[in-house]
């Protein structure tokens, strides 16, 4: 009897744990069609169009977090940064996001969808302008019947915090879900959990370790095969963090996720303070830096700041 409760115990104790962690495929991705540098890449005709910045709301986080405390002080020790989604349409692929935003469970104050003992050492407190949540911002312009996917940088809650409003509503279904084969899922019982990806049946493995070897950037991986939307391995923040570098109709921009949160962190070369690797966190913000200094027509956006 007492073995028998040990079992129904543990393996309660193993569901809890691992909750809402869907299971994993590996995306399809088409072969690149073989640009080999990034002056090639902008050279082509841009099939990207309608890419919007999508500000959900902000989160008040410990400054120590988006930026090494060892390179930099602040006198505030919080600060409130964005929280951004990206929209952008494929002229063959359809419309994708990029990361989700926030819900409106934001617009109270608090750690908005994320809870557990550990979530307010992450995100303090949250604001938010009514009508800026990401499923209010979906509900315009016909986006929610064009949406066909969401690609991840990462899987920290407030990159996911989204997904239940895009998951549960009824014109969002047989959406797919992208994130770097390998990155975990960031969502532990009791401490920090939002189940944010409970309604996501599967998450697609980008393999981008099998991409292209491009100068300055490393390892890339042409998603849609023909060089106009690339993920950017660039680990450090989180193990399998993915940067993004899209040839929109207005140029290229890239997205350097929390690679790096901030402006100030970009310009002064500090890499955030939440890392997972910190060495790979420099390399990654430094070959980001080299890419903008060597081609200045590319639009930079920050993960967590304009
Ligand atoms: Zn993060």
């Amino acid at each position: 009897m007492k073995r028998i409760l040990i079992i129904a115990l543990l393996s309660c104790l193993v569901h809890c744990i691992t909750v809402g962690n869907p299971e994993r495929n590996p995306a399809e991705i088409p072969a690149s069609s073989g640009f080999a540098d990034w002056n090639q890449v902008f050279r082509q005709p841009a099939r990207i169009q309608e890419f919007q910045i999508l500000h959900t709301g902000e989160v008040e986080v410990p400054v120590e977090g988006m930026l090494n405390k060892e390179s930099f002080q602040s006198e505030d020790p919080t600060m409130f940064v964005d929280v951004y989604a990206f929209w952008f349409c494929h002229r063959e692929q359809g419309c994708f996001l990029i990361d989700s935003g926030l819900d409106t469970s934001f617009g109270k104050g608090k750690p908005g969808n994320v809870r557990g003992l550990m979530a307010k050492s992450y995100i303090i407190s949250s604001r938010q302008k009514p009508g800026s949540d990401i499923l209010s911002q979906l509900s315009k312009e016909n986006r929610k019947s064009r949406l066909k996917g969401v690609f991840f940088t990462h899987l920290h809650g407030d990159h996911s915090s989204g997904i239940p409003a895009i998951s549960r509503d009824p014109a969002m279904q047989n959406l797919q879900y992208f994130v770097a084969e390998g990155e975990p899922y960031v969502n532990y019982w009791l401490l920090y959990q939002g189940d944010h990806l409970d309604g996501v049946d599967s998450l697609r493995e980008l393999p981008v370790d099998q991409g292209v070897e491009m100068p300055i950037l490393g390892r890339c991986l042409d998603v849609f095969g023909d060089g106009t939307f690339w993920a950017i391995k660039t680990p450090g923040h989180s193990p399998e963090h993915l940067s993004y570098l899209l040839i929109t109709e207005d140029g290229p921009v890239l997205l350097t996720g929390d690679a790096s949160h901030t402006r100030t962190g970009f310009e002064q070369g500090i890499e955030p303070g939440w890392v997972s690797d910190r060495e790979e966190a420099v390399h990654s913000l430094r070959k980001l830096k080299e890419f903008s200094r060597e081609f200045p027509e590319v639009q930079v956006v920050f993960g967590h700041q304009r």
